[in-house]
């Protein structure tokens, strides 16, 4: 099936603007999926972009703002095959703002958070390329709302710590500095290393029954919940193999979502239509 969004098509157009025109790179989050949680600047600088350069987390409904006539590079990972290095996307912006064009660089969530975003800025700069970030809805901000689940919360949480699941294996010496009361803690990327958290985070110390949530595909209508305790969460993540993306929320505040789902109303894709009932 061909789809117009999720081809690889990294090549760099051959028509150019007139000389002299500079180009310019937006870095904009596009949120946690929820085209109604975008900024109303992302929205704006999509619709003005000549081409948007995007990865997976994005989804169709966001890339339709843009105009129909905006060359979309996707640059994600497709049927198996790797995303594009690093290098190639953060030379694929410079090369097109070069040509002069107004370059809108879409990433999910934020683009400072887990999103590379900070590299690809860093070589803009080396080649004296004018840009601004926008910034987006972070996943742990956007999952746990929605998720109802407050981060912090007076006498139960008085910090968040957001953490990247990928670099937490083996006998790393961090886990102790995680542990510590009325700490929440949000794994990004951590569903696969579930085995090494749960017995880090216990081998130092935090009880095995601290309460957990996994939140997959948040603020999307698909949104899946589920609540358990920190010793259940390899066994857990076994049984949710395939869930992505998914965020791991960890601490006292989990155990609040229960009673604030009493009279909550999903946030869902709405759009003009009032929220859906919620499909806690
Ligand atoms: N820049 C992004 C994060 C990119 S890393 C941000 O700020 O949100 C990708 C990881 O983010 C995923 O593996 C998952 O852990 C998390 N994530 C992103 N979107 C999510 C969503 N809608 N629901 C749950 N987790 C999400």
């Amino acid at each position: 099936v061909h789809d117009r969004f999720y081809q690889n098509s990294p090549s760099a157009p051959k028509t150019s603007q007139p000389a002299g025109q500079k180009g310019f790179v937006f870095l904009v989050g596009a949120g946690p999926s929820d085209p109604d949680l975008l900024t109303v600047k992302a929205v704006k600088v999509l619709q003005h972009a000549d081409v948007v350069v995007y990865d997976r987390l994005v989804g169709r409904d966001i890339l339709e703002l843009a105009n129909p006539d905006t060359q979309m590079v996707y640059v994600g990972k497709r049927c198996g095959q790797p995303s594009m290095k690093q290098e190639a996307i953060s030379a694929l912006l410079v090369d097109f703002a070069q040509q002069g064009k107004q370059v809108v660089r879409l990433k999910g969530g934020d683009p400072f958070i887990f999103g590379r975003g900070g590299e690809e800025a860093l070589a803009l700069v080396k080649h004296n390329i004018a840009y601004q970030v926008v910034p987006g809805i972070t996943a742990a901000i956007g999952c746990a709302s929605s998720a109802l689940i407050p981060l912090t919360h007076r006498e139960v949480s008085r910090s968040v710590t957001l953490i990247t699941g990928q670099v937490v294996t083996g006998a790393l010496p961090a886990w102790a500095g995680l542990v510590s009361s009325g700490q929440t803690l949000v794994f990004y990327m951590g569903l696969e290393k579930a085995d090494a958290i749960e017995q880090g985070l216990m081998s130092a110390g935090l009880s095995g029954s601290t309460p957990v949530a996994v939140v997959g595909q948040g603020c999307s209508e698909q949104q899946t919940v589920v609540t358990f305790e920190l010793n259940q969460l390899t066994q857990t993540a076994n049984a949710l193999k395939g869930l992505s993306p998914a965020l791991i929320i960890m601490g006292d505040v989990v155990k609040l979502r229960e009673q604030l789902m009493q009279t909550a109303h999903a946030v869902t894709q709405s759009h003009s239509q009032p929220a859906r009932a919620p499909a806690y």
